[in-house]
């Protein structure tokens, strides 16, 4: 019965919802890039000469990002 309990806690864990965690959004470092993505793949991050980089979307928005016009 332990290892059970054990088992839905840690699956508790795992499935904590999503909203609790800050939202990841994908940014472009190029000259010019003012705006923020919510995949990595979308079609505006395509043309980007440097690296693509991870942030939270209240640290992109911090920057003066605004979410990229491929996205709804
Ligand atoms: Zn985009």
């Amino acid at each position: 019965m332990k290892i059970l309990s054990l088992l839905l806690f840690s699956s508790f864990l795992f499935l904590r919802p999503a909203s609790l965690a800050e939202t990841k959004v994908y940014i472009c470092k190029g000259k010019g890039s003012k705006r923020y993505h919510c995949t990595a793949s979308c079609r505006g991050l395509s043309r980007c000469s440097t690296k693509i980089y991870a942030v939270t979307k209240t640290k992109a928005k911090a920057m003066g990002r605004t979410l990229c016009g491929w996205e709804d």
